[in-house]
């Protein structure tokens, strides 16, 4: 079956590029935190949850692979071409968290407020979209672009569903291209964000909160880093072979 209609594409038109049923299913019943907790999301919020897998029942485990980087590092663009080629799915942290914000949910406000200050949401809203997002696919392999982004997302993830990423991709560009390239794109698209403090903000933030993040997982020997201050065909061609050599046997579902 080819999966090419579950991919999240990255883009202007968020919400007609989100496949319905994907919409659909992260946007209902969303279980908040308290609001305490969406109160205390601060970039330096670590809240240390318990990692001991908890894996719910009839939640199949998948193979997960996290594309990290900062902001304009280019990780929405290669998820794109990964997903067509190899027939992943694909699922944007952050475009999923801007469709429930754009559903008009109760607690959107806030959450729009976290974005703009280049700020990490609650992590138990960001797990549970992408706990819905999973469950739309039947793929054993999934593609998560832009999560995690702090230790707390982390543990959260570790928690809540119960099994680690295989594999996390690193996109490794220097602070001054991926700002020259966020704001060559600022105010030309719909994200509130690409404007020059946020993105200065998201960069900050993005260095300092992916470090306890980034040791965790190079300890564990699962971080494979890619320099992406290069043409899209260069950076796709190593993406691409990292891809065909780890997942050889992978198939479109
Ligand atoms: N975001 C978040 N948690 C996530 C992913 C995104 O809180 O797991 C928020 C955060 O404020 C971030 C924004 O959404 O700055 C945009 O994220 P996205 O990955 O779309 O953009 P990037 O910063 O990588 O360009
Ligand atoms: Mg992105």
């Amino acid at each position: 079956m080819a999966l090419a209609n579950h991919h999240l594409y990255r883009g202007h038109s968020l919400l007609r590029r989100i496949p319905s049923d994907v919409r659909a299913a992260v946007t209902s019943r969303i279980v908040f935190p308290r609001a305490s907790v969406v109160a205390q999301a601060s970039p330096m919020a670590t809240a240390a949850a318990p990692e001991a897998p908890t894996a719910q029942a009839g939640s199949a485990q998948k193979r997960v692979v996290f594309v990290v980087g900062g902001p304009g590092s280019g990780k929405g663009t290669q998820c794109d071409m990964l997903a067509r080629d190899f027939g992943v799915p694909f699922f944007s942290a952050g475009e999923l968290i801007r469709s429930l914000i754009a559903s008009g949910c109760p607690e959107g406000k806030q959450l729009q407020d976290i974005i703009l200050q280049g700020h990490i949401i609650p992590s138990e809203v960001t797990v549970g979209l992408l706990q819905k997002a999973m469950a739309t696919t039947t793929s054993d392999t999934v593609l998560i672009d832009g999560f995690p982004r702090n230790h707390e997302n982390r543990t959260v993830w570790a928690s809540q569903v119960g099994y680690d990423c295989d594999m996390v991709l690193l996109f490794d560009c220097p602070d001054e291209v991926m700002l020259q390239r966020l704001l060559g794109r600022a105010g030309q698209g719909s994200r509130a964000d690409d404007n020059e403090e946020t993105i200065k903000k998201r960069v900050k933030n993005f260095k300092s909160q992916m470090e306890p993040v980034l040791e965790h997982y190079r300890a564990i020997g699962k971080v494979t880093t890619i320099r992406t201050d290069r043409p899209i065909a260069d950076v796709y061609a190593e993406v691409s072979g990292i891809w065909r050599q780890r997942f050889a046997n992978t198939t479109a579902a």
